[in-house]
């Protein structure tokens, strides 16, 4: 439970005070422990069992001191959710008694049943063996008595069945080729590059008494229908407003217990709809930064039930009143706290930053559709291209500054800007950005802010790994381009200013400030060749191209075996989801919407009979509401059979798997929408006392 007073004192004790960090293994471990783990750590060097165990014994008697009986090995298992098996500390030690025991072998390596997790196919149900291994780049932590060990997932075959793994693998790949580039501009002190990554999520709170009277929040985490209330977000009157005192008491208590567990909760405010708020840590390494994303938001679930609230994470819980999504904030950094997306003092800096930029820039252009991918699901559908978030077209935003530089040394003019700063390919000015001027475009897929690359579209449930396995690896693989070229290089100088040049050239119509909400963008995105993917099925198949296999194989991310099986969970994790939603809708039209219009026409009908026998009264109004909810009664049947054929439509066989996906979206969800309006039409006929669910209203106004 919360701390009754933060101070200045104890919240720098109780941040990380859950976490076997780097401090406390300094004082927990004998020195030469300690170094050789660090070292491990740092340079990704075989820790032997010996040290493991010393580490093991070190970490269990930390954690029984906390009051930890359990560890688990944690994972990431491909669901957007974190997975962990617990196992006691307690080992017999004859007489009946017990001790407190943790090995350097149950440190090091779990072996959990795998065959319940997803693995599109890597891995037959006879071969259930998985493994988990210790991410040492990780710190282990305490979360509700258990002993938390961050690890990696793979398959007895050493297929990676997790998201850790990859994106693991995708760091290193853009450590490699940006090293390379960073010697050829003669920086000999940076040992490792590494991307940084500070998530902002988005969420719901709702009162949880509502929450367990509506199924379709609890088994699909939308809500599959309900009217529009009397108020929505119109009045824009929710964004950054004074917060209500149950969200500010949740909102503390959910900061005191991310602090505890070592994640950097910076910024909190409520968002544009109602009920809708916002949590960003301060940014971190891109490994760490994941992993606090998925213990924020299972954090912020555990909390909101211990107030009395429901936190939803989904990216469209309500119809007609914006989504959540989370904005994926990337930047590049060395091991010595170069920002390499920060345009630097000095000419050289500067050419630097200008060939990491048009990286980037390449990068989103020739990988759009993998971009596009990695953030796309049937919860995420909802939102891209739906005026209040990105559209379903990758596209990025500059600046006009920044743009304007480009095009100069795009066309070999000078640049005149406000500010003078060298730079030693061909323009004579490179402003410092102050944010400001460039973080004004909030319509932008992905936006260059200052010293890093804002990443809009991910939606709010995701895990931010898959987003930044797909950009780690695209930079990487440019960067590998240009490293090759420039290796070989006669004139440094002159061979960057021509790469920069060729590439601004060759990539500029990725480029775009302007509104990404407007139909004219659509049309002009079309005219510049760029990708409109509308929804997940017709991203899916850029997955599994020959650019996506050559990508991702030859920086030794993914096998093409495992982009298939990701491609295949994606698939089916999007007909799995939509046939739930169907369900739920047929379930809760036929067990409780039916019956209430039933039950509502049949007071109807009962008045008009009395009427009629008790003389003749005017009975326009009950006459006319009954003829029109009979009606639309009639029309709820249709809806709803056609729905259930489309359900047992679905579970015959199709020409493809991904004609399977297709049914789903054009028949399936387009029944589930269809049926919807005519729901909440009848919920704004029906006697409130018979409308068996929370409305909208209700739903959003719910917490005060
Ligand atoms: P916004 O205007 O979008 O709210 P903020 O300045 O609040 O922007 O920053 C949003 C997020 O970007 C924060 O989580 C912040 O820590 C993160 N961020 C800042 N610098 C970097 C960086 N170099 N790399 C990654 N993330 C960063
Ligand atoms: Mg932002």
């Amino acid at each position: 439970m919360a701390t009754d007073c933060l101070t200045q004192e104890n919240v720098p004790n109780l941040f990380g005070s859950m976490v076997f960090n780097d401090d406390t293994m300094r004082t927990r471990l004998p020195k030469d422990t300690y170094r050789i783990l660090k070292k491990s750590i740092s340079q990704g060097t075989h820790l032997e069992l010996d040290v493991a165990n010393v580490v093991a014994n070190a970490m269990k008697d930390w954690a029984v001191e906390k009051g930890a009986t359990h560890f688990t090995h944690w994972f990431q298992p491909m669901t957007n959710i974190t997975a962990e098996k617990h196992d006691s500390f307690i080992s017999p030690s004859g007489n009946g008694k017990i001790i407190m025991e943790f090995s350097g072998k149950e440190l090091v390596r779990g072996e959990p049943d795998a065959s319940s997790f997803p693995s599109g196919g890597l891995r037959a149900t006879f071969e259930a063996r998985g493994y988990t291994v210790w991410d040492v780049t990780s710190y282990a932590f305490i979360k509700d008595g258990t002993l938390c060990i961050p690890t990696a997932f793979c398959s007895y075959g050493g297929e990676a069945l997790d998201k850790k793994t990859p994106l693991l693998r995708s760091m290193e790949a853009l450590d490699k080729q940006a090293i390379r580039i960073l010697r050829l501009f003669g920086n000999t002190t940076a040992q490792r590059v590494i991307t940084t990554v500070g998530p902002e999520q988005e969420y719901f709170l709702i009162d949880k008494e509502m929450y367990l009277k509506r199924p379709d929040l609890i088994y699909t985490g939308r809500t599959l229908f309900g009217a529009r209330p009397p108020k929505g977000q119109e009045l824009e009157d929710h964004y950054f407003g004074t917060l209500k005192p149950k969200v500010s008491a949740f909102m503390k208590d959910l900061d005191e217990e991310l602090w505890k567990l070592g994640v950097y909760a910076k910024t909190k405010h409520n968002e544009v709809a109602p009920a809708q708020h916002e949590l960003a840590p301060i940014f971190t390494t891109t490994n760490i930064a994941t992993d606090h994303n998925q213990i924020t938001m299972e954090i912020m679930k555990s909390v909101a039930d211990r107030h009395g609230l429901a936190c939803l994470l989904h990216e469209k819980p309500f119809a007609g009143i914006n989504g959540s999504g989370k904005h994926n904030n990337w930047s590049i950094s060395t091991d010595t706290g170069i920002n390499l997306l920060e345009p630097g003092e000095t000419p050289n800096e500067n050419a630097q930053f200008l060939l990491f930029l048009v990286a980037v820039i390449k990068a989103v252009d020739k990988y759009q559709d993998l971009l596009r991918i990695s953030a796309a699901s049937a919860g995420n559908d909802h939102r891209l291209g739906a005026n209040e978030a990105p559209p379903a077209i990758i596209s990025m935003f500059l600046g006009e500054e920044l743009t304007a530089i480009l095009d100069a040394i795009e066309s070999g003019t000078e640049y005149r800007g406000k500010e003078k700063c060298q730079v030693e390919i061909g323009v004579t000015t490179l402003p410092r950005f102050p944010k400001d001027t460039t973080d004004r475009n909030r319509t932008s897929p992905f936006a260059f802010t200052g010293n890093k690359f804002e990443f809009r579209m991910l939606g709010s449930a995701f895990s931010i790994a898959g987003p930044n396995i797909v950009l780690n690896t695209v930079v990487a693989e440019i960067l590998r381009e240009f490293a090759d070229s420039l290796e070989k290089a006669s004139d440094f100088k002159k061979d960057v200013a021509k790469l920069v040049k060729d590439t601004f050239h060759n990539h500029k119509r990725i480029v775009f400030n302007g509104n990404n909400y407007s139909d004219d963008w659509v049309t002009e995105a079309g005219k510049r060749g760029l990708s409109n993917l509308k929804n997940t099925v017709d991203a899916l198949p850029a997955y599994i191209s020959k650019n996506s296999i050559e990508l991702f194989t030859q920086h030794n991310v993914l096998t093409e075996q495992e982009i298939h099986s990701r491609y295949e969970i994606l698939r089916e994790g999007y007909c799995k989801i939509i046939n739930i939603e169907a369900l739920t809708m047929v379930d809760m039209v036929k067990g409780e919407v039916v019956p209430a219009c039933l039950e509502y026409q049949s007071e109807l009908a009962n008045l008009l009979i009395q009427k009629k026998t008790c003389g003749s009264y005017d009975n326009s109004l009950e006459s006319h509401l009954l003829d029109k909810i009979s009606k639309l009664s009639a029309d709820l049947l249709k809806k709803l059979d056609v729905l259930e054929k489309a359900i047992l439509e679905s579970k015959e066989e199709h020409e493809s798997l991904i004609a399977h996906a297709s049914f789903y979206r054009d028949k399936v969800f387009t029944a589930i929408s269809d049926l919807r309006l005519v729901v909440d039409e009848l919920e704004t006929l029906v006697a409130r006392k018979y409308w068996p669910f929370p409305t909208y209203a209700e739903l959003l106004y719910s917490v005060i």
